[in-house]
């Protein structure tokens, strides 16, 4: 469906849950954040019907994401019943790539094509600096067990300012040898990012093309903002997710659900619709249906990141 401002919506980001295995620091505190009490977080079946009826209204990708969605136990099983849903297209997820290894082969065959795997640090203490946890092995399995379950594999980087520069060459040498997109995401202030804190994709571009050569555009997109380029003699491509300095909402083809069946309509903004409410007071689906599309219709022009405070909240609530 088309929102008010002419913007195309076929994207919905899933949030399953906002428990996480990690700390990463631009995410959340070290003592983590206040977890929804265990009834709060839709049920498999409340976020099936969700997407039922956001089908309805012409989204064809779902992303599931967090927290960490591989902490949720029995994903691939809601995995496989969204990927059954007449009108889903894809289905992909986002991970933090720890738990990867055990589900690799289970989401595979659940009909997931793409993994989106965070790694911000090709060195391990460093990575423990960022997540506060020590799993930087366990990252690296879940990349080799997605591979060899034939999923493509994207690795998605925050990188930081004070980021060593080698690591981050390190990083986007992964798309060197391997089939995999390596993709730099500006860091967002939203949870414990900060404005300027972040690297920007404009100097990740001098970094890279510094070591590797001209960057060449591909023409292509991704489900979403990213723009990818390649270097000579990679297998795979770079992407770049300006959403700081190259604010790209007027594009934006996405809405989120958060854990707790929040519809939200733009990362900056607390607009949408309490579908959990609505779910549990017995509403029916085309009743549904309709005030969803009521709400998207109205989707915000766009973020304001700088120009007032951050929302409180946590990327791990949202999904990211
Ligand atoms: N736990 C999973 C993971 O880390 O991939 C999924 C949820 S996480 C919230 C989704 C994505 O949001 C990750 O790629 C993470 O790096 C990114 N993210 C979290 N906080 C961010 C921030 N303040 N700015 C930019 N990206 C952020
Ligand atoms: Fe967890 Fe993902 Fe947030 Fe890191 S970015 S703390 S892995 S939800």
């Amino acid at each position: 469906m088309q929102d008010l401002m002419g913007r195309s919506i076929d994207y919905l980001r899933v949030s399953v849950t906002d428990r996480c295995n990690l700390r990463c620091v631009y995410c959340m505190p070290p003592e983590g954040i206040p977890l929804l009490p265990r009834q709060d977080l839709l049920s498999f079946e409340e976020i099936e019907r969700v997407c039922i009826c956001a089908a309805k209204l012409g989204i064809t990708k779902l992303k599931l994401t967090g927290g960490e969605p591989l902490t949720r136990q029995g994903l691939p099983d809601l995995a496989r019943r969204l990927r059954a849903i007449p009108g889903i297209q894809q289905i992909t997820i986002t991970t933090n790539g720890v738990l990867l290894k055990e589900y690799a082969q289970d989401l595979a065959h659940a009909g997931i094509e793409i993994v989106n795997i965070s790694l911000d640090s090709f060195n391990p203490s460093q990575f423990f600096k960022i997540t506060r946890r020590d799993c930087f092995p366990q990252v690296l399995n879940g990349i080799s067990a997605a591979l060899s379950a034939g999923l493509q594999v994207r690795i998605n980087c925050v990188p930081s300012y004070a980021s060593d520069r080698e690591d981050l060459l390190s990083i986007a040498k992964l798309a060197k040898d391997s089939p995999i997109d390596v993709r730099f995401i500006e860091e967002m202030p939203i949870g414990q990012g900060h404005m300027g804190t972040g690297l920007s994709s404009q100097a990740l571009r001098s970094l890279l093309v510094s070591r590797y050569g001209p960057l060449k555009p591909t023409g292509k997109k991704g489900n979403g903002p990213a723009v990818y380029e390649t270097l000579e003699g990679f297998t795979g491509r770079i992407g770049f997710i300006s959403a700081v300095t190259e604010k790209f909402c007027h594009c934006c083809n996405r809405i989120r659900l958060t854990s707790s069946g929040f519809l939200k309509l733009c990362l900056d903004s607390d607009q949408g619709l309490d579908l959990r409410q609505l779910l549990r007071d017995g509403i029916g689906n085309e009743e549904l249906v309709s005030l969803m599309k009521e709400a998207i219709t109205h989707k915000p022009e766009g973020h304001q990141f700088g120009a007032h405070h951050p929302l409180p909240g946590s990327m791990a609530q949202i999904g990211g």
